[in-house]
């Protein structure tokens, strides 16, 4: 089992240590690879693509040839998890901003996006939500936070914050508005890894 984070700009190393140690706590094994090139996409089972900044993300994805890699491997069934910038790219569109700036979105999750929903009053906080799959609250860290502000009928819902949601999935599609890579608190990840190792 080879799971991939793409390397190429944002929270990468967080995400490597959050899946080895939701591996371990479920004692299970696989490659952790960190993807920079073209070439490296098709290798993987599982990919994640962390927050950074998601115009810049998605031109380097572009530009890298790694963008079309992720397409055809979500076609052929391979589960990705996107979290903030992450969430952005996966979306099939995107706000005002977004579409005037002509920005690369992978467009592969039927869900529309605002890249900067909370706003510059509440540019980053923590707080608990209530996610779906969870028994008890999730301590979710946002940072410039996304938001879905429409999802498709085939787009579950996980959860939502001030009426937003922030956080769905669409089959072995996981988007995360927030960044569960910089908490200890790993069952978002462990459910990630439950499409992986199903
Ligand atoms: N809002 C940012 C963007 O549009 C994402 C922020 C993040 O990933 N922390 O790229």
């Amino acid at each position: 089992m080879r799971i991939g984070v793409i390397g190429i700009q944002g929270n990468v190393s967080e995400h490597v240590d959050a899946l080895k140690r939701a591996l371990f706590e479920r004692n299970e094994q696989a490659e952790i690879v960190t993807i920079k090139h073209k070439g490296q996409v098709p290798t993987c089972d599982a990919l994640v693509l962390p927050g950074g900044e998601s115009t810049t993300l998605g031109k380097l994805l572009v530009k890298e040839g790694i963008s079309d890699e992720i397409k055809a491997m979500h076609a052929a069934g391979m589960p990705i998890m996107g979290t903030c910038a992450g969430l952005i790219l996966l979306a099939k569109e995107g706000d005002e901003q977004v579409r005037k700036t002509h920005q690369h979105l992978l467009g592969l999750m039927d869900i529309h996006v605002n890249r900067n929903a909370f706003g510059r009053q509440r540019e980053s906080f923590e707080t608990k939500i209530d996610l779906f799959f969870l028994e008890t609250p999730y301590n979710a860290v946002f940072i410039r936070a996304p938001a879905i502000t429409y999802a498709g009928k085939d787009v579950k819902v996980l959860g939502t914050l001030d009426n937003m949601i922030v956080a769905a999935e669409q089959g072995n599609l996981l988007a995360l508005a927030f960044h569960p890579e910089l908490t200890s608190d790993s069952r978002i990840h462990q459910y990630f890894l439950d499409k992986v190792f199903r």
